[in-house]
């Protein structure tokens, strides 16, 4: 479902990922850990073309990301092609970034209303259905400050699955919330594994990793250094890098 090829990223002269490959399967929830600036941010950034890649492809659902293929000369594709491509994937980050100044509802209707065109009532329903789905059933009329960090969490998660994606990317969804709100947003992250939903999340929590990643994945100075079954390489890491990472974190 999502694949990358030897991809590069330099940052003026930062070096931030150096040939990393990956491979996440359909329905596999992917996750990667590492110390910070392994790259780990940069890695999800460049799965969904909000950085562009400079050497290496990237692949989702089989398509070429960012590029076309036309006897054997690549061109860039146009950014309005981007833009549809971007749409394979949904992304939630460290900091919710609802609108502050639309509801719950409204944020999550967003999307379907706007980018995929839906009449309103249907974009609605869609929300509505999502609201509960992320436990937040009767909470669409508040606004994002009369919600909690958890709360506005799992909105932002609702607004990203009203786009349908194919693939969704969390990059340290619970590293801004105060601990007793992690575990709320956690569940319905696992909840969405276990539905199907192909999934590639950065993440500090170890736990949730073991519970409910089927493929991790280390970074450390932009390079993939080991990956496995979680269970596995959490026991017995086979890379030195991997156990010093882990004795640090567990
Ligand atoms: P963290 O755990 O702190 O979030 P990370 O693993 O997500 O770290 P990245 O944010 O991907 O790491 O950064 C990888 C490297 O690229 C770091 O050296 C970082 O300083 C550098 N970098 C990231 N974004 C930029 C940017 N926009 N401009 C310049 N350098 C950048
Ligand atoms: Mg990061």
């Amino acid at each position: 479902c999502v694949e990358m090829q030897n991809i590069h990223k330099f940052y003026g002269n930062v070096h931030a990922l150096k040939g990393v490959d990956l491979r996440v399967k359909r329905g596999e929830v992917c996750v990667a850990i590492g110390p910070s600036g392994s790259g780990k941010s940069t890695l999800l950034r460049c799965i969904n073309q909000l950085e562009s890649t400079s050497a290496g492809r990237v692949f989702l659902k089989g398509e070429l990301q960012g590029f076309t293929e036309h006897n054997g000369r690549f061109h860039q594709l146009s950014l309005s092609q981007i833009s549809a491509q971007r749409r394979l994937t949904g992304m939630v980050f460290q900091r919710f970034q609802l609108f502050p100044h639309m509801t719950a509802l409204d944020n999550v209707m967003e999307g379907p209303l706007h980018v995929k065109g839906w009449p309103k009532e249907r974009a609605r329903a869609k929300a509505n259905e999502l609201m509960k789905r992320v436990g937040l059933d009767g909470f669409g009329n508040r606004y994002p400050g009369q919600l909690s960090g958890g709360q506005q969490q799992r909105v932002a998660i609702a607004r990203a699955l009203a786009m349908e994606p194919e693939v969704m990317l969390f990059d340290e969804p619970t590293s801004a919330l105060d601990p007793e709100l992690v575990g709320e947003v956690l569940d319905v992250i696992k909840d969405l594994a276990q539905s199907g939903i192909t999934m590639v999340i950065v993440t500090h929590e170890i736990g949730f990793a073991r519970e409910v990643g089927n493929h991790l994945v280390f970074m450390d100075q932009g390079q993939v250094i080991e990956e496995g079954r979680p269970r596995t390489m959490l026991a017995s890491p086979k890379n030195p890098r991997t156990a010093a990472f882990l004795s640090k974190v567990l």
